[in-house]
């Protein structure tokens, strides 16, 4: 084999209550992920040298060692002393600094990829302790479906994943770093006590309308006030038909609508088309890479 397809799918955050800052800087969460059906695809190929390659056309993703794609084969490469040449395609669909974890859904793509089209072996607990070095999110985003996160995100507990669940997309078109965002979190403002997660016995039971009913996100408080059409946006997005609730991703600014069926998801995306950057009606995904035949 020369060569291997793979999806890396991106992520939404169901849940997210940041729980105290840490010594290195980074805050410490409590997060539920769920992998979704948007993903970018990635294609990984030997190559005669011995160099690493990524190609990508689009304008604001890096092509050379910043790209996490890029970082994610290094670091299999050095794992293992020296593999070979690794050429990487990346299709984006999945918007960049959008709070979907793009990047490190193309990184697991190529651990997992990299990994099998060389047969290197790694189990999927290795290649997620790789992974947590180049990103918080890599680690769910190989582990996919559902899971409950702690730490910077990267401590996971498996939650049961809620198949097929009808999700409307909304972007923008913000790009918010993530570093900002936390920067701006004025903990004195937030609850000292933690905060119960009822969603996830919502998930647990695969009750969707108490999921859309629970979803939280702290982060939302940082970003809306410093971009109130994004909040507006949130309003008009929870009052369309079929809405179970709606909510920013991860430190946006991308919001995300539970629905209750994908006709009305869809009804809702004919709304916002012309309004937003980016809008795609996709469901739940109960995996977070996955290599085509
Ligand atoms: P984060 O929470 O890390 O900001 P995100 O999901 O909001 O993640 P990404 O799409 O991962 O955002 O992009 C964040 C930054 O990472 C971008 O500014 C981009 O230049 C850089 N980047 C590096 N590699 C990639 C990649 N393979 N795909 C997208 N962006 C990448």
């Amino acid at each position: 084999m020369q060569n291997i397809r793979v999806r890396a799918h991106a992520k939404i955050n169901l849940y997210l209550d940041v729980v105290g800052k840490r010594q290195d800087g980074y805050h410490n969460l409590e997060t539920i992920f769920h992998s979704i059906d948007l993903h970018d695809d990635v294609i990984i190929r030997k190559q005669d040298t011995k160099e690493i390659t990524v190609h990508c056309t689009h304008p604001a993703v890096p092509s050379d060692a910043r790209n996490l794609a890029y970082r994610a084969a290094q670091c299999l490469n050095d794992a293992v002393g020296g593999i070979g040449g690794i050429a990487i395609d990346l299709h984006k669909r999945i918007p960049v600094a959008a709070g979907l974890a793009g990047g490190s859904a193309d990184a697991a793509a190529v651990l997992h990829g990299v990994n099998a089209l060389f047969g290197l072996g790694f189990t999927r607990e290795t290649l997620m302790h790789f992974g947590a070095q180049l990103g918080a999110d890599v680690p769910f985003c190989l582990h996919g479906g559902a899971a409950f996160g702690q730490g910077i995100g990267d401590q996971l507990t498996p939650l049961p994943a809620l198949p097929d669940l009808p999700l409307l997309l909304l972007n923008p078109g913000i790009e918010i770093s993530t570093a900002a965002v936390f920067k701006k979190l004025n903990f004195s403002l937030t609850k000292p006590k933690k905060k119960d997660i009822i969603i996830r016995t919502y998930i647990e039971k695969g009750d969707v309308l108490g999921i859309g009913k629970n979803l939280y996100n702290l982060l939302e408080m940082p970003v809306f006030s410093q971009y109130p059409e994004i909040a507006a946006l949130k309003t008009e997005l929870s009052t369309q038909a079929g809405c179970y609730g709606a909510l920013m991703s991860g430190s946006g600014a991308t919001l995300f609508a539970v629905m209750h069926d994908t006709e009305a998801a869809h009804r809702s995306e004919s709304h916002f088309k012309n309004k937003v950057r980016f809008c795609t009606t996709t469901v739940t995904s109960p995996v977070g890479v996955y290599i085509n035949d």
